[in-house]
């Protein structure tokens, strides 16, 4: 997938769809973005709903290089993480992707107690909070303008679970809360390399199309949801809670509720059977789903996408 050049951006569908057979079974996914439908974000993820099927590998690119600069920032609405490198920014490729898609910043979702905060569902139930991370496809140049396009921004999606001790990389982001309690406000941290929090998975996720609208439009989102959570203690979910919105007031919960699934196909790509994919019961290995039967189900598919991220 390295010859997928950034010229690739404004390439048709014809032209996608040639390029994704020579490179084998790529995506099809796309096609789901040229549709008519307005499908919103964040879901349930119900296992027994998924589509099986085999991508290449996602490729992770400069996610083990430590930034030059590091800030924690309280938007009044949620806490993020942004960093400064010195040279290329982190990327993703392949997988469900055509061309790169770099890391932009990462954010959380949390709520009033342990029972709630996860945007996304699994089998209808809430995990105690979600991190977002945001990418922008490279040939945009910013995310504002990647925002306007169809196949401009790719969500990647760790669930929060709860463990016993700290997550010692966490505590990094939690130990700059008490400094931006107030909205709008930032805290420079030690910089780290990113791939201690944000776990590189290749394989074993959930991808599906969604949308986040804002006042006046709607972004299209591609979303990828890895099945391995990342442990943290309540201690540390809790110290989300302390942040303040523009108006003085706590922010206890920042999560969307659920949008009717409308029958929009959520793939589960390369199941895993790996004893570490705790986050859902791991699949049948023998139900992966054949490329006649995703270009089935993308053809009668509608899709669009919806609902407010930051
Ligand atoms: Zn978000």
């Amino acid at each position: 997938m390295s010859t997928m050049s950034d010229e690739q951006c404004n390439a048709t569908l014809a032209e996608r769809e040639e390029f994704s057979k020579a490179m084998s079974d790529v995506p099809l996914i796309w096609d789901l973005l040229n549709t008519e439908q307005v499908f919103e974000s964040p879901i349930d993820i119900n296992l027994s709903q998924t589509t099986p099927l085999d991508l290449p590998p996602l490729k992770w690119e400069n996610f083990g290089i430590p930034p030059r600069k590091m800030k924690v920032t309280n938007t009044g609405h949620t806490v993020i993480l942004s960093a400064k490198w010195g040279q290329e920014r982190p990327y993703l490729t392949d997988g469900p992707l055509v061309g790169k898609y770099v890391f932009s910043q990462l954010h959380l979702h949390w709520g009033t107690n342990d029972m709630e905060g996860s945007e996304h569902t699994v089998d209808g139930g809430h995990l105690p909070g979600e991190m977002h991370v945001v990418t922008f496809k490279s040939c945009y140049l910013t995310q504002e303008s990647a925002l306007k396009e169809k196949d401009g921004i790719v969500i990647l999606v760790y669930m929060l679970k709860l463990q016993e001790k700290p997550n010692v990389v966490f505590q990094r982001l939690v130990e700059a809360l008490k400094d931006v309690t107030q909205a709008h406000t930032s805290k420079k941290i030690e910089p780290f390399a990113l791939s201690y929090l944000v776990r590189e998975f290749v394989v074993d996720y959930f991808t599906y199309c969604g949308s986040v609208s804002t006042d006046d439009c709607i972004h299209y989102v591609m979303w990828l949801i890895t099945r391995v959570p990342i442990g943290v203690s309540s201690t540390q979910v809790n110290s989300l809670r302390n942040l303040m919105d523009g108006e003085g007031k706590l922010i206890q919960r920042n999560f969307r509720a659920t949008q009717p699934a409308m029958d929009r196909p959520v793939l589960h790509v390369c199941p895993s059977t790996s004893k570490y994919s705790t986050l859902l019961p791991v699949p049948k290995p023998d139900s992966t789903t054949s490329r006649e039967d995703v270009i089935k189900i993308y053809s009668v598919e509608r899709f669009y996408i919806q609902s407010n991220d930051e």
